[in-house]
């Protein structure tokens, strides 16, 4: 059998080099595209002298020519503070950049498969969200650029397949955390470890009664692979981690799993920040046999053990 051919777009991001490793490990020859803006090279370094993995320096806002069989795009920033950053940049990469990996797939027929994101349900007035809901999102906020252009992005993939007979599917991805997140990536489970390892104060936006539902990274890559295996079924189809927490019970578990001395220090709630998320997972179950297996408190004990070692390499 002929070996399979594969890009994965933010290859050097935190679910990017998930991907890369697991397909390297099935024998594929993986192209891994990154143009570097939040994804780092580190992560990339245990395939280096791999002669099955081909690092290409590139921004998908730019078409690209690579025969494959097979796309996962995971080129996005995610975390609010860095796709805030340059926003008009964010939606190039949402629409843009899913546009011309589109065009890749429809060259070659291969299959792409895109993240989208729990954004696309905005604020959400339906709780817990399944994939029916339309959703509550703010068209020019500044959570805009990502959510919009997400869901802009969804627009293209299935019109694509019903117009072009393009194979193209998408998950939402709801709060997903492990290791191999960025120390500085803003989210709030980096965030939190990162500040009771250190001692310092955990940043509570709002009054912390928000809710979030987090998805452990291993879990996700199973969902991930699943999907793409998957026949005759485009998606949308949510997955992620249904235990919900308010941001106070996470910022506990993370006291009580560190043993920091760490204090708790409100800050101003962001505009437009949802005030609860769940997903519902019952399309998953049914169509992928998928539901996660690691609790927040097991993955959080993973996640902790992973910034440790890597404050102490920093000195
Ligand atoms: N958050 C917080 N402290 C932080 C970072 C985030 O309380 O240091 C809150 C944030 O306001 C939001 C929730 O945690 O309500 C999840 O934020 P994150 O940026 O991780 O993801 P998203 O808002 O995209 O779900």
């Amino acid at each position: 059998m002929a070996q399979k051919r594969v890009m994965v777009t933010g290859a050097a991001g935190f679910l990017g080099s998930y991907l890369c490793e697991r397909l390297l490990a099935q024998g594929a020859k993986v192209y891994g595209v990154d143009c570097l803006h939040t994804g780092q090279l580190a992560n990339l370094k245990p395939f280096e002298g791999d002669s099955n993995f081909e690092f290409v320096e590139h921004d998908i806002i730019n078409p690209l020519d690579i025969q494959v069989d097979q796309i996962f795009n995971f080129a996005c920033p995610a975390s609010p503070p860095h796709y805030q950053e340059d926003p008009i940049w964010t939606w190039k990469t949402s629409v843009l950049g899913v546009m011309n990996l589109v065009e890749l797939a429809m060259k070659y027929n291969a299959r792409i498969l895109h993240a989208s994101t729990s954004e696309c349900y905005g604020d959400p007035l339906v709780h817990p969200q399944p994939e029916s809901y339309w959703g509550h999102v703010n068209p020019i906020g500044i959570r805009s650029c990502y959510d919009e252009g997400k869901r802009a992005a969804e627009t293209l993939l299935m019109d694509a397949h019903r117009f072009k007979q393009a194979d193209t599917k998408f998950i939402r991805i709801f709060n997903t955390y492990g290791p191999r997140m960025r120390a500085d990536d803003g989210r709030v489970v980096s965030n939190f470890v990162v500040q009771a390892l250190q001692g310092v104060d955990l940043t509570l936006y709002g009054d912390g009664n928000q809710t979030r539902s987090f998805c452990y990274a291993e879990d996700l890559v199973d969902v991930i692979f699943l999907m793409m295996a998957k026949d005759n079924f485009v998606g949308p189809v949510n997955t992620g981690n249904p235990g919900e927490f308010t941001m106070k019970e996470l910022a506990s578990l993370v006291l009580e799993l560190t043993g920091s001395k760490s204090k708790l220090t409100y800050r101003p709630l962001p505009q437009d920040d949802p005030k609860q998320r769940k997903p519902d997972i019952r399309l998953a179950k049914e169509k992928l046999g998928w539901e996660p297996k690691i609790p927040l408190r097991e993955g959080l004990k993973k996640t902790i053990a992973y910034f440790d070692g890597w404050l102490k390499s920093q000195g």
